[in-house]
């Protein structure tokens, strides 16, 4: 069979539980690299604003101007400089359906070359632990519903974002070597679809929340009618940035798998793209018409993944309710609209 449908049998669990990194009493310095995209932003927000960040931590968020991953000297030159103890490494190239469906070799090598350079450079000055950034859109496209951590490599993703998706699947694989090689205790977390202040709003280039956002706030100003690509069928779980952002510190402290955690909301929480787009005129209080541009692409239709590991850990966490979230993200790209990356 080419793929299977089910959860894979074969999955290897890396379990261990790291007990160095549990013990671990010396300094915390942690550097996040990506740290000026719509996550990065978000970790600072909660690190800094919501004092999340512990006396004595020291954190340090890059931007590709302080380094291009790209090139292995640069990134061994970062690492040099700043010597972490801890990474959260979010850099990468990153974009909705329709730059991905554009660019699938760029984001083939552009990631590729990113995560080796990172994972390479942290390995060489001592870093104990590294989390990296995989997504819900990296898991095979043929599948059985919930999707659920042990399936990412079980069959070929969706071809609108292959190249995307095997190289966020290859960071499975470095963390997977470099615990059986080196004992490292290098993970990931398999977020869902993302949005939040700071995200991308290029129609062009980013993903549907923030292309949307953009689209009603030009067609509520200039009083003609908001285009949705597609047929608005498909089915999305959201996560917002900063609820993202309070999980990533849990799993920098406390989660001590190699192997990979989603962290979604709930199954019953996925919302087509035709509510999505409902809910973001009530929040940008757009009453014009609403065209479904059935000639673009839908994408992948579901990625519907379990949070039944998160929640395993974290029975009480509380997420963000989406129109909540959504009316905050609106506001903020409101208020911001001169300086927003769009
Ligand atoms: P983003 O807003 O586009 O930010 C990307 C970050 O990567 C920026 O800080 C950027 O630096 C940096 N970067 C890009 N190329 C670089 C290079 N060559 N050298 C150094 N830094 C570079 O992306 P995001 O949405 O925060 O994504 C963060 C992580 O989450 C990524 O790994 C992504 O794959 C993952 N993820 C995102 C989503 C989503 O919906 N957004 C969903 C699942 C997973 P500059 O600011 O200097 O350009
Ligand atoms: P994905 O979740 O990885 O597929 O990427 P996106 O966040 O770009 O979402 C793509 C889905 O939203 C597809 O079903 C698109 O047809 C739909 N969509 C509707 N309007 C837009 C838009 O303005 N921008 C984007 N990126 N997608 C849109």
């Amino acid at each position: 069979m080419f793929y299977s449908r089910q959860p894979n049998p074969d999955w290897l669990p890396v379990s261990v539980l790291m007990e160095s990194l549990r013990d671990h009493t010396g300094p915390f310095r942690v550097l996040v690299t990506g740290g000026s995209g719509l996550v990065g932003r978000a970790i600072q927000h909660v690190v800094k604003e919501e004092g999340a960040g512990k006396e004595g931590e020291e954190w340090i968020f890059l931007s590709s101007k302080d380094a291009n991953l790209m090139t292995m000297e640069e990134t061994q030159a970062a690492f040099r400089k700043h010597r972490p103890t801890h990474v959260i490494h979010l850099a990468a190239m990153v974009g909705g359906l329709f730059k991905n469906m554009r660019a699938n070799l760029d984001f083939w090598r552009n990631n590729i070359h990113i995560n080796d350079n990172v994972l390479q450079a942290a390995h060489e000055v001592g870093v104990v632990k590294v989390v990296s950034c995989l997504s819900t859109c990296i898991f095979p496209d043929k599948t059985n519903y919930p999707i659920d951590e042990t399936m990412i490599h079980n069959g070929p993703p969706h071809q609108s974002n292959f190249g995307y998706s095997y190289a966020k699947r290859m960071l499975d694989v470095h963390n997977r070597a470099y615990f059986q090689q080196y004992g490292r205790c290098y993970t990931a977390v398999i977020p869902t679809n993302v949005f939040g202040p700071h995200d991308n709003f290029s129609i062009e280039d980013g993903h549907v929340l923030p292309g949307l956002i953009h689209k009603t706030y030009s067609a509520k100003k200039e009083c003609k009618p908001l285009i949705v690509w597609g047929s608005g069928s498909p089915r999305r779980q959201f996560i917002y940035s900063l609820d993202l952002a309070r999980l990533f510190l849990w799993v920098l402290r406390e989660y001590h798998e190699v192997d990979p955690i989603i962290l979604s909301v709930g199954e019953e929480d996925e919302v087509s793209i035709k509510e999505a787009a409902e809910a973001v005129a009530q929040a940008l209080d757009f009453k014009g018409e609403v065209v479904y541009d059935t000639s673009k692409a839908d994408g992948q239709f579901k990625k519907t993944a379990s949070n039944s590991k998160l929640l395993r850990y974290l029975p009480n966490f509380t997420f963000t309710p989406f129109n909540q979230a959504l009316k905050d993200t609106c506001e903020w790209f409101v208020a911001n609209y001169d300086t927003a990356r769009k």
